[in-house]
C-alpha cells in the first residue's frame, strides 16, 4: 500500500492563498544592473540606452508569441527592474497589460534601494503593482560592503520612505545571512530592523558561493570560509526572531504576516504553469518547461524567429512535476498534500517516491501531519538541500 493510502483523504478546500486550477503566472525579467554585486549569478548586464530599447522593443514581440490570457500573478524580477527609467518602466507595464490584462491577484516589482524614485513609484502603482520587494541585504553598512553592495543605509531609508508615501499593499525587504565577518548580532538586529520599518514580508537568503562571482573567487583564494555550524545557528535565529515579530515562516526563506505571502512563488513551488519572458527567464507551460538563453542579443534573436524558452527544454511529465511538487513543496510549512498529489498526477508517478519519503520520516527530518500532509521537521528544514538531493536519489532507486 503507498504512503498515502495510509494518510487521511485531506479537506479539498482550498486554502485562501491558493491559485485556481490552471491560473498562470508571469514571469519578466529584467535584467539591467549598474554593476555586479560580489555574490550574484543572475543573468544581468549594464544599462546601456540601445541596449534597454532593443529589450523593450524585444519583449513586446515576446508577449506577442504567449495566447492572451488573464494571469493571477506577475513578477518583475532581475536585475533590477527598478533601475529602468520611468517611461520605461511605463511602456514595459503598457505592453503587458494589453496583452495579458491587469493581474487578476498580485503583481510584484523588484527594487534597489539606489534606483527608487518617487515617480518611478508612481508609475508603478498607477499601473496595477500591488507589491514591492526591496533588496536591502543588509542594514549595516559594514555588510553592504563585505557583499560588494553599492547602496548605502541612507539610500535604503530614503527608498522605503517614499515606498510607503506612494502606497503599495505589501512591501518585502530582502536580507542576506552569513555573510563574512557577521555576527549573529548584527544578523538579529537586521531582522529587527526589518520588522521596525513595518515590511510584510521578509526573504532571508543563506549566502551562498555560485561560480563565476567575485565571493566565489575569494573562497577558492581561501580568504573566505565556510561554515555549516554557523549557517544553521543563522537559520534558526531568523525564524525565531521574525516569527517574534509575527513574520511567520512560510518557506525555509520567506515570512511574512498574515496575507501577504508572495502568491507567485507559491503558485510556482506548487508547479503551477507561468509564462517566462526575458533573457534568462524560465518557464513551465501546459506541455513543456524551459528556459530562454541568458544573452540578451541572441534572446533577440530567438524571439525574432519566435521561439521561446529553448535551454534545458523538456516536455513535461508527471514524474518530473512529483519529483518537483515534493521538493519544492517540503521547503513550504504548508508541506505536501499526499492525497491532492496523487488525485493530480496518478499513482504511478507518485509512488516511485514513497519509499524515499518513508525513510525520511523515519530518520525524522520529515513528519506526518493530519489529512496526509508531510512537511519538513525544523531538523529536516535545517538540511533542506540535503533532503532535496536523498528524495531525488532513492526515487531513482526505486524506479530503477
Ligand atoms: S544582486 Fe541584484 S543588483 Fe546585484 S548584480 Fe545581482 S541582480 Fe543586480
Amino acid at each position: 500500500m503507498g504512503l498515502a493510502n495510509k494518510i487521511p483523504v485531506p479537506d479539498p478546500a482550498e486554502k485562501p492563498e491558493k491559485s485556481t486550477p490552471d491560473a498562470a503566472g508571469i514571469y519578466v525579467h529584467v535584467p539591467f544592473c549598474s554593476h555586479a554585486c560580489d555574490f550574484c549569478a543572475f543573468y544581468q548586464v549594464e544599462p546601456r540606452r540601445d541596449d534597454i530599447d532593443r529589450y523593450l522593443a524585444t519583449i513586446e514581440r515576446e508577449f506577442a508569441l504567449v495566447p492572451a490570457e488573464r494571469c493571477e500573478t506577475v513578477f518583475w524580477g532581475g536585475g533590477t527592474p527598478g533601475l529602468l527609467p520611468a517611461r520605461d518602466l511605463e511602456r514595459l507595464a503598457r505592453a503587458q497589460v494589453e496583452r495579458f490584462g491587469q493581474p487578476t491577484r498580485e503583481w510584484t516589482v523588484e527594487l534597489a534601494p539606489g534606483s527608487v524614485r518617487e515617480d518611478k513609484l508612481r508609475i508603478l502603482r498607477d499601473a496595477g503593482v500591488t507589491r514591492v520587494s526591496l533588496g536591502v541585504q543588509s542594514f549595516a553598512p559594514t555588510m553592504l560592503e563585505a557583499l560588494g553592495r553599492r547602496h548605502s543605509l541612507a539610500q535604503v531609508r530614503e527608498a522605503w520612505r517614499l515606498i510607503e508615501a506612494v502606497g503599495f499593499r505589501s512591501r518585502n525587504i530582502d536580507l542576506i545571512f552569513a555573510v563574512p565577518g557577521q555576527t549573529l548580532e548584527s544578523w538579529i538586529g537586521d531582522l529587527d530592523e526589518a520588522a521596525a520599518v513595518g515590511a510584510d514580508h521578509v526573504s532571508t537568503y543563506c549566502l551562498t558561493f555560485e561560480e563565476d562571482t567575485a565571493l566565489f573567487v575569494r573562497l577558492s583564494q581561501g580568504k573566505v570560509k565556510l561554515d555549516v555550524e554557523r549557517e544553521r545557528a543563522f537559520y534558526e535565529a531568523t525564524w525565531d526572531r521574525l516569527a517574534a515579530h509575527g513574520l511567520a515562516q512560510y518557506e525555509i526563506s520567506n515570512h511574512a504576516r498574515p496575507g501577504h505571502a508572495c502568491l507567485h512563488n507559491l503558485n510556482t513551488w506548487r508547479m503551477g504553469r507561468w509564462h517566462g519572458f526575458g533573457p534568462s527567464a524560465a518557464s513551465q507551460e501546459r506541455a513543456w518547461r524551459g528556459a530562454n538563453v541568458a544573452d540578451l542579443a541572441q534572446w533577440c534573436d530567438d524571439v525574432a524567429r519566435g521561439r521561446r524558452g529553448q535551454v534545458d527544454r523538456s516536455p513535461l511529465d508527471a514524474a518530473q512535476l512529483v519529483e518537483d511538487a515534493l521538493i519544492f513543496g517540503l521547503r513550504m510549512n504548508e508541506g505536501v498534500a499526499l492525497p491532492a498529489l496523487r488525485a493530480r498526477f496518478g499513482a504511478a508517478a507518485t509512488e516511485p517516491f514513497e519509499p524515499a519519503l518513508l525513510g525520511l520520516l523515519e530518520e525524522g527530518l520529515v513528519e506526518r501531519r493530519a489529512e496526509g500532509v508531510v512537511a519538513l521537521t525544523r531538523a529536516g528544514r535545517l538540511v533542506a538541500d540535503a533532503v532535496g538531493e536523498a528524495l531525488l536519489g532513492l526515487a531513482q532507486a526505486g524506479r530503477d
